[in-house]
């Protein structure tokens, strides 16, 4: 992708978020209502293709541009961004590991939004420790015959097919060699149980999904051979993280445009509120977090981009910009003082939506974890 053509799709999507997304979102946010024009309008730029390649009818962008996307959606209304992002990642699953033929007849359907979904890995009594899923699939004739539940689904309601991880061999030691990842559509035996009510990241529907005797057909099995699921499932975990810090980035740099215009307005004791140093404070520390949010993104974006190994910087990225999201949101509620509480103003809703971004995708407890093994691993004594 050229310059060009970067900026060109950067323009298009600030317009339409400028006039179709900002003045609707705090509405269909509170009414928790699922933005179906928002998607047309998404299918219509490419975003449901955006990281798949164009042979099989998506954009191709780099890492590095469709991250730039991801943070500019984020900073208008960031639930947006989930539609598209888990989708991509499980297309990501198809295109890195799937069979010809899997990539030919699911891929182009991705790309224009036709079938969408998601990723269906965590469990009722298991997120974290993946290893430790219960949902089972059983071989027979030509087909599985799956069993298990699936929560916290993304798109779990509006998407019709999903990554879904499970087990083969629950026997196997070390146990990730017992698991497999599918791509199963709904239809009989494939429920959705409930829709979870949430904090916030609302608008996008967030489900429990349940797997009674599901059959599904032995050629949907990723890659065609059992047992690598979970390396199937890990490996989209890095652009998964770039994804969310990204969003990160974008929740962060909204409380701070709020909070920059806000205490401009805002009078006490006979002056604006920016004049005090106490807010002023506020502001520096929070300017200063969204621009290392962004150049943590950006190096990980390109580092992905260049095939290098980028857990750790990908890592890194994700707990950074995510903890700037937090911290700014409360910041600019402070800020906006008793409107901060109020849901007349947006940044209670960044309050709301930034923790997810803490936790998904590998907690953030999880990342400085990744982030000290690495770097004990590429730093031998
Ligand atoms: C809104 C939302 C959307 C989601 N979307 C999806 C989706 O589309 N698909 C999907 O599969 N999942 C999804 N998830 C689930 C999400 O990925 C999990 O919630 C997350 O991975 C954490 O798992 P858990 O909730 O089971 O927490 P647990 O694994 O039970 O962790 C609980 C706490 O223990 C800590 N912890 C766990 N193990 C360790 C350890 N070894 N060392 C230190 N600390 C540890 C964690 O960091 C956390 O603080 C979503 C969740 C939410 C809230």
């Amino acid at each position: 992708m050229t310059n060009s053509e970067d900026t060109q799709i950067r323009d298009a999507i600030a317009k339409w978020l400028e006039r179709d997304v900002r003045p609707k979102a705090r509405e269909l946010e509170k009414k928790d209502e699922y933005p179906e024009a928002m998607v047309e309008q998404m299918k219509t730029f490419g975003l449901f293709g955006a990281t798949i390649p164009p042979e099989y009818g998506g954009l191709g962008l780099p890492a590095a541009t469709y991250a730039g996307i991801v943070a500019q959606i984020s900073e208008v209304w960031m639930s947006l961004t989930g539609i598209f992002n888990s989708h991509l990642i499980m297309a990501a699953a198809v295109a890195r590991f799937g069979t010809e033929a899997q990539k030919r007849e699911f891929l182009p359907k991705f790309a224009s939004g036709e079938v969408r979904g998601g990723l269906a890995l965590t469990e009722p009594d298991c997120g974290t420790d993946l290893q430790a899923i219960r949902t089972r699939a059983v071989r027979d004739g030509d087909h599985y015959v799956i069993n298990g539940t699936k929560t916290w689904i993304s798109n779990g309601i509006k998407g019709s097919c999903f990554a879904l991880l499970v087990k083969t061999d629950p026997a196997a030691q070390p146990r990730h060699k017992g698991m497999s990842l599918f791509l199963a559509e709904k239809g009989k035996g494939f429920r959705v149980s409930k829709k979870l009510e949430k904090l916030g990241y609302k608008g996008i529907d967030s489900a429990e999904l349940v797997f009674e005797d599901f059959r599904v057909p032995a050629d949907r099995l990723i890659g065609g051979e059992e047992g690598r699921g979970f390396q199937h499932a890990v490996g989209g975990l890095e652009l998964g993280r770039i994804n969310v810090a990204a969003r990160g980035v974008g929740v962060a740099n909204a409380a701070l445009k709020d909070a920059v215009a806000y205490s401009q307005v805002r009078k006490t004791f006979g002056k604006p509120i920016c004049e005090h140093q106490a807010i002023q404070l506020k502001l520096g520390e929070m300017a200063t977090r969204c621009e290392a949010a962004r150049l943590l993104v950006e190096s990980a974006a390109r580092a992905y981009d260049a095939g290098e190994r980028c857990d750790m910087e990908a890592g890194m990225a994700k707990y950074f910009a995510s903890e700037a999201a937090l911290e700014n949101s409360i910041e600019a509620v402070r800020i906006h003082g008793g409107y901060g509480y109020s849901t007349e103003f947006n940044v209670e809703r960044y309050y709301r939506d930034a923790p997810l971004m803490c936790i998904g995708e590998g907690t953030n407890e999880m990342q400085r974890i990744i982030i000290a093994r690495q770097l004990i691993a590429r730093n031998p004594a």
